[in-house]
């Protein structure tokens, strides 16, 4: 069978390993970490890092085609094997993505509403009028996640404040009145063909995805507008691959584009359980040159972050694994765990899809389940 290569071997590096082995390939993991929690279906092929040219030659000659799960991959590194092999996605649309300025620049070219930004790179870039800008959220250019790097400013001189204290190029970006959060996940063939799945609605919690409902509750209209938008930009960058956008739906029911992700997103996690193909299936299919599957929803559903804070004396030597049971119970619930060694307060560790009839009912179920884990793990959530 042929060999397909990733480099990372996280949470999304293992489901995406998951999905080819179901679907007869093998998989070289590239990743400095022995118990990288993809380790366990695949070969992991240990390097010193993403860089390093010895590994990175040895993984384009053994692999048909190589993709990634992180989007902070050297881009360096994916332009290099994608003079050897097959890569997606390309080096060039992860530059754009890692990179905020460049990002939302690229957004705005292609005629996507975003928020009034402005990039900041040097000092004196905040001596301007910033009232377009504020109250706004100061945001590092690169290497953010999961609301980490972000400062919100209310002030110019909380904005100066807060550039020293980040001293890396940034965006100062107006803080928006949102309704809710969207985001689209779409998978774009070698030959162009795209397949988009349907919109998921996101909540977050102390910055990172809490939970994530399936169909949005948002109209038919801004739904495809999303999509459309989504479609727009995969096309726009030549993409080969699943592409995550992330949107807000303001009070007033306008669009904007947040940000994109150049691979399986956690807010796809619920096509594992309930759209006819999964995120990971479609990366795997379009590295492999084959046309994108089927992406209909099969029944509502709501998927649940699993955090470290559920599992009793995290981050201690006396750590607990949860008890699952009231979750396996669940005749539509599917719990995914990731295989990781520690848990920590804030890791993500598994995921859980809850399908019902209505996404209402299971993301309110899944809310139930989730502060029951709390509970027996003596934590519970602060508003
Ligand atoms: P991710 O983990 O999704 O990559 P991130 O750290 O890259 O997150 P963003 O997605 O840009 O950061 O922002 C994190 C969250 O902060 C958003 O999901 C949203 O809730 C809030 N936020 C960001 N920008 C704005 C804005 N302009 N107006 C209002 N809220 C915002
Ligand atoms: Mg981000
Ligand atoms: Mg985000």
């Amino acid at each position: 069978p042929a060999r397909l290569g990733i480099l990372g071997g996280g949470q999304l590096g293992r489901m995406f390993v998951q999905a080819a082995r179901t679907m007869g390939y093998t998989v070289t993991v590239l990743d400095p970490d022995p118990d990288a929690p993809a380790a366990e279906f695949a070969n992991l092929h240990l390097c010193a890092a993403f860089d390093d040219a010895e590994a990175l030659r040895q993984l384009a000659d053994s692999c048909a085609a190589i993709t990634t799960e992180f989007e902070n991959v050297n881009a360096e590194s994916m332009r290099w094997l994608a003079q050897h092999t097959v890569v997606s996605p390309r080096g060039e649309c992860v530059a754009v993505a890692q990179d905020r300025i460049r990002e939302k620049t690229f957004f705005q070219q292609h005629g996507l509403p975003v928020a009034p930004f402005l990039p900041v790179t040097q000092a004196d870039d905040l001596d301007s009028d910033l009232s377009d800008y504020l109250p706004g959220i100061l945001k590092t250019a690169r290497l953010g996640y999961d609301g980490k790097g972000q400062q919100r400013v209310r002030t110019a001189e909380e904005a100066r404040a807060a550039w020293q204290q980040l001293g890396v190029p940034c965006v100062l970006e107006k803080m928006l009145p949102l309704q809710l959060e969207i985001s689209a996940i779409v998978t774009r063939a070698a030959d162009g063909q795209m397949a988009v799945f349907p919109i998921a609605e996101n909540q977050h919690h102390q910055g990172i995805l809490d939970v994530t409902l399936v169909p949005a509750r948002v109209s038919t209209d801004l739904a495809q507008a999303a999509q459309q938008a989504a479609c727009r930009v995969a096309a726009a960058l030549d993409y080969v691959g699943v592409l995550a956008v992330e949107f807000f739906v303001l009070e007033d029911g306008l669009l904007r584009v947040n940000e994109m992700a150049p691979r399986p997103h956690n807010s796809g996690h619920y096509t594992l359980d309930a759209t006819v193909s999964s995120q990971f299936q479609q990366q795997v299919r379009a590295m492999c040159g084959l046309p994108p599957a089927a992406t209909d929803l099969l029944r509502p559903v709501a998927m649940l972050n699993l955090l470290g804070d559920v599992w009793p004396g995290a981050g201690t030597d006396a750590c607990r694994e949860p008890d699952w049971q009231p979750l396996q119970a669940e005749a539509q619930g599917f719990l995914h765990l990731y295989g990781k060694r520690e848990a920590r307060i804030g890791r993500k560790m598994a995921h859980y899809n809850l399908l019902a009839d209505q996404a209402n009912t299971a993301a309110e179920r899944v809310a139930v389940l989730r502060d029951t884990l709390l509970q027996a793990a003596g934590r519970a959530r602060k508003a």
